[in-house]
């Protein structure tokens, strides 16, 4: 079916979805020999290099889609060109249109809501901007957007989630990196979604420091339909934090977990587990915090287990010192590996990753794979694991695929494909 193809183009969002890319090019290749081979997303400029040397003619970043309809019209008039014409980064503003959905699988086929009881519905997907105004060292959206964000304005946006209602979804996952980098653009979509599919909910992704700042906008968004904010806490350590760049503090996360629940939102934390400067009391101290908080049915297990990732490119590269504690770049990674000085931290890394792996294929309820991980924290540090306590919160809303961006892929992720 590919093989009179004149041009393939590969998606990399996601780290995971750049190394899976990076395996299928030569199949593609074979399948699709006359193609012209395209990589676009946010990780294909980090990973330009890679890209070309596997044979990719074009590799495109930020603000894609002009250059993309670009390369294909070139493409049809001229045939393939062995220098690139468009910007590797472009951030030029876009005349965003409604997104042609049609050839998609089924919204049925993709990541779906979970509600607490067990029931499920239908998910869709949205971006209401792109990009993001924070500097955030760890984040693979600073090397590409550089402190910038996008708006896609408010009514293509209702478009592109109508067409999805009719396809029968029930809930909205925005898929913006920050849903209050503009807060007033922020809340006039959630009006606009209330006010056209009252019944629809959504789901949104904001940073500690904006649910603070702008904690008067959170009733307004529970009223819309919000069920749940992710939101990147990283650590609650304040030195890991001050490193990363994060802009709140180790308390102000207790705050954002106050402000959340009085809104009647629920609060998805997300967190880089293991990084250069976790020690195993500091690791223990993250356990320790989610019971406090009540928020262990809230995290899925495999954040506990997540491990800083150093792309290409990573302005954690620009932290003083921090270059020389890591290994050469590795391809297949696609990354700098690093080691942690306290060689039981990786230990306890990679044994945490093998068994919450194999327990959550097995279905294991979240607390139960916590008490596991509780455990095994203490032991790594020669400490006696406290009995747990016996409310350790319930479990949220959540989406049924926990892929998060700066993740190293699971074996099972690689395998699957
Ligand atoms: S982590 Fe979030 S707030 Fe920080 S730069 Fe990335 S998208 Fe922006």
């Amino acid at each position: 079916m590919l093989e009179h193809a004149g041009m393939v183009a590969v998606y990399v969002g996601m780290h995971t979805a750049t190394r899976i890319a990076i395996e299928a090019l030569p199949r593609i290749r074979q399948l699709a020999p006359q193609a012209h081979l395209c990589v676009y997303g946010l990780y294909a400029p980090m990973n330009e290099a890679l890209l070309r040397a596997a044979g990719v003619g074009t590799v495109l970043g930020g603000e894609v889609e002009p250059a993309l309809l670009a390369l294909c019209q070139g493409l049809r008039l001229n045939g393939s060109s062995p220098i690139q014409e468009e910007p590797v980064i472009s951030l030029a503003r876009v005349p965003f249109v409604m997104p042609d959905r049609s050839a998609l699988p089924k919204l049925q086929s993709y990541a779906h809501l979970v509600l607490p009881g067990g029931t499920t519905r239908v998910a869709g997907f949205a971006e209401g901007s792109r990009g993001c105004k924070h500097l955030c060292r760890h984040c693979p959206v600073v090397p590409v957007y550089q402190g910038k964000f996008r708006i896609v304005p408010v009514d293509v946006v209702m478009q592109d989630i109508r067409q999805q209602v009719e396809e029968g979804a029930t809930h909205i996952s925005f898929g913006d990196p920050d849903f209050f980098n503009g807060p007033t653009h922020g809340l006039k979509l959630a009006r606009a979604l209330h006010a056209q599919f009252p019944a629809v909910t959504f789901d949104a992704t904001i940073k500690i420091q904006h649910l603070i700042e702008h904690a008067a906008l959170l009733p307004e968004l529970r009223e819309c339909g919000c069920l749940f904010i992710t939101s990147a806490v990283e650590a609650v350590d304040d030195d890991i934090l001050r490193l990363l760049d994060k802009n709140h503090s180790s308390r102000d996360f207790d705050r954002a977990v106050t402000l959340t629940r009085a809104a009647g939102i629920a609060l998805a934390p997300t967190f880089v587990a293991f990084t250069p400067w976790t020690t195993l009391e500091g690791y223990i101290a993250l356990l320790e915090r989610l019971v406090e908080l009540q928020l262990v049915q809230s995290v899925p297990p495999v954040q506990l287990t997540i491990r800083l990732l150093v792309p290409a490119g990573s302005w954690l590269l620009k932290l003083p010192g921090f270059e020389e504690r890591l290994l050469a770049f590795d391809a297949k990674l696609l990354g700098y590996p690093w080691s942690h000085a306290d060689a039981r931290v990786d230990l306890l890394q990679r044994k945490l990753l093998s068994e919450v792996a194999l327990r959550e294929q097995q279905g294991t309820a979240r607390r139960e794979i916590f008490a596991t991980v509780w455990r095994m924290a203490h032991e790594a540090a020669a400490r006696t694991a406290p009995a747990l306590a016996v409310k350790l919160g319930d479990p949220g809303p959540r989406l049924s695929e926990p892929w998060y961006c700066c993740a190293e892929p699971t074996e099972q992720q690689l395998q699957a494909f």
